[in-house]
């Protein structure tokens, strides 16, 4: 067990991650609310590359989303535990991981709080941490090594699509300058 291992709530999904997580935010966006059952996601960001699977099999159900994009909750198909979030594919460049699966989730705190605007009056945050009152700027608000990282896996996906030698399923290209999911 490290810190970057994780499980769902009956244990039959568990996972490892390969490398930190790229950045955490705490999202209080109303579908946020309404997925989790609470009253904002924990949502920790690392890439799909890094994101291991120990055993288990991932459910994927599909969610509908204020913009009308794909987007996907994943995790067990037994306990019903959400584990990750995947945005506009499947197996997206980044998923946003439930950090309360973790093993030890206090490691990853919140580096700031997105959304705000529909936050209870009665959560209050800790004034040190960034507030937006809707979505952020990953570039701005994440470390430059993680938008490096991010970047990086940018690349390196978009080179595997050139790849002619590779016989794997490719999905439709598409264009994502920065990652500023919101959820
Ligand atoms: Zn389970
Ligand atoms: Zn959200």
């Amino acid at each position: 067990m490290t810190p970057l291992d994780g499980r769902c709530a009956c244990g039959a999904l568990a996972f490892r991650l390969s490398r930190p997580p790229l950045f955490v935010h705490a999202c209080h966006c109303t579908r946020c609310q309404r997925e989790t059952g609470g009253a904002f996601a924990h949502h920790l960001m690392i890439e799909t590359a890094h994101l291991h699977l120990l055993q288990g099999e991932p459910h994927f159900a599909r969610v509908p989303t204020d913009s009308g994009r794909r987007h996907w909750v994943v995790g067990c198909a037994g306990c019903q535990a959400v584990v990750w979030n995947a945005h506009g594919s499947r197996n997206p460049l980044i998923v946003y991981l439930r950090v309360g699966t973790l093993d030890a989730p206090a490691t990853w705190p919140p580096r700031a709080h997105i959304f705000v605007r529909s936050k209870p009056a009665w959560m209050l945050l800790d004034p040190a941490v960034p507030q937006f009152s809707g979505a952020y700027d990953a570039r701005r608000v994440w470390p430059a090594e993680s938008v490096a990282r991010h970047d990086l896996a940018q690349a390196a996906r978009a080179a595997g699509r050139r790849a002619p030698a590779s016989t794997a399923p490719v999905p439709a290209p598409r264009k994502r300058s920065a990652p500023t999911r919101t959820t």
